[in-house]
């Protein structure tokens, strides 16, 4: 079994993903070919937003985003500390302060009102100067923009949504990619929408900063490629990843997110009286990058991930430690607040597998083991 199943979704797709390959090789066009901006326009449209700028994976997105509004040391950006690595990281890479913020746990997204305190918090010690929000659309739930951005205003903070695992989901009729004042989703091939390596894009409706990305990703860029009006990366995406991603895009589109959201719906009918069952609330959809579980402790977790094991069912731990508590961040600039509910998340979480191919036989399978194994103790 597996845990996310991209062979079975290359069996069916198979077909146009060569040809698509085939293509690129026939026009030659591997860097900045024809695919990466139709691509763009594509998801643009789908999404809601003026611009998509594709690039070289999802942490070059968010990096390329604080480096086009200058977030520089002295800076605090606001961060959940229940999330991939990454969402921290970048901060630290621009010299500004991640300040780690506790989240609900019953959505697994930053916590606004924790948010507000640790605004406070910052504001009260004078040390940082509070520049940015990167909500995370954890699991593929978008984060709880109403309110987040309610903050934003008050305090005249600059949202940018971390969609790594996101692409897909909505709030109402919104596109999540589309909240804040940019956003980034990440294409490894695990993500909801994924390609066959690392790519990413950024989403926004700014004109004058998607000029400055699309300067940045091509070492700072000006009127041409040898004209460079500030310091850039090199971060694009490869037209072959793009070609696989027109594919793979109409497939999601198409039934994937359905298919997906039923496998969710399944597991969390057959589950809900026995484990905590992850919660959406009303007028939000999935895009289930995951689909996690909460148990009651630690010791019935990883009892229940081992018996799981034994039997074939492939399940992972997302996240296993707060972000407060990686070392990386332990010398730095990092500032933790009492985020109790993060740590008690990454006692208990279990992700179990999810995917639009999933049989409904197999997510039976899963369930009567894991209510066998809950039963028996
Ligand atoms: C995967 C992920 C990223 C980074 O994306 P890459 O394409 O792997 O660089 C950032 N944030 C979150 C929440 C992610 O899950």
């Amino acid at each position: 079994m597996e845990f996310r199943d991209l062979k079975t979704q290359y069996r069916i797709l198979k077909s146009q993903i060569d040809k698509a390959i085939q293509t690129v090789l026939n026009e030659g066009q591997f860097i900045m070919g024809r695919q990466v901006q139709e691509l763009e326009e594509t998801l643009a449209e789908y999404v809601g937003v003026k611009h998509c700028i594709t690039c070289a994976n999802g942490t070059d997105a968010l990096y390329m985003v604080l480096m086009a509004w200058n977030i520089k040391a002295g800076d605090a950006v606001f961060v959940p500390d229940f999330t991939f690595f990454a969402t921290g990281e970048v901060v630290s890479l621009m010299g500004a302060a991640p300040v780690f913020v506790d989240v609900d746990p019953a959505t697994f997204n930053i916590d606004p009102v924790k948010l507000e305190a640790a605004l406070q918090k910052v504001l009260k010690e004078g040390r940082y100067q509070p520049k940015a929000i990167i909500p995370v659309d954890l699991f593929g739930l978008p984060a709880n923009y109403p309110e987040i951005a309610k903050i934003a205003d008050k305090f005249k903070l600059l949202i940018l949504e971390d969609g790594a695992q996101g692409f897909g989901g909505q709030i109402g009729n919104r596109c999540a990619c589309s909240f804040g004042n940019a956003a980034i989703t990440s294409f490894f091939p695990a993500k909801p929408l994924g390609c066959y390596g690392d790519g990413g894009a950024v989403f926004t409706d700014d004109d004058e900063l998607a000029e400055k990305i699309r300067s940045i990703r091509i070492h700072g860029k000006g009127t041409s490629r040898y004209d460079n009006v500030r310091i850039g990366v090199n971060s694009r995406l490869d037209t072959m990843q793009a070609a696989i991603l027109q594919v793979k895009f109409q497939a999601f589109t198409e039934y994937e997110l359905e298919n997906v959201n039923q496998a969710a719906q399944l597991y969390s009918e057959r589950l809900k009286a026995a484990v905590k069952t992850p919660v959406i609330p009303e007028g939000y959809y999935s895009s289930w990058a995951q689909y996690t579980i909460r148990l009651e402790n630690k010791e019935q977790r990883d009892s229940l991930q081992e018996k799981l094991k034994v039997q074939g069912i492939p399940t992972m731990i997302y996240y296993p430690k707060p972000m407060h508590r990686q070392k990386a961040f332990a010398d730095g600039e990092g500032l933790a607040q009492d985020n109790s509910e993060t740590g008690y998340l990454c006692d208990r979480v279990l992700s179990l597998p999810v995917h639009p191919y999933l049989e409904k036989s197999t997510i039976v399978y899963i369930c009567d083991e894991i209510l066998e194994h809950l039963g028996e103790e």
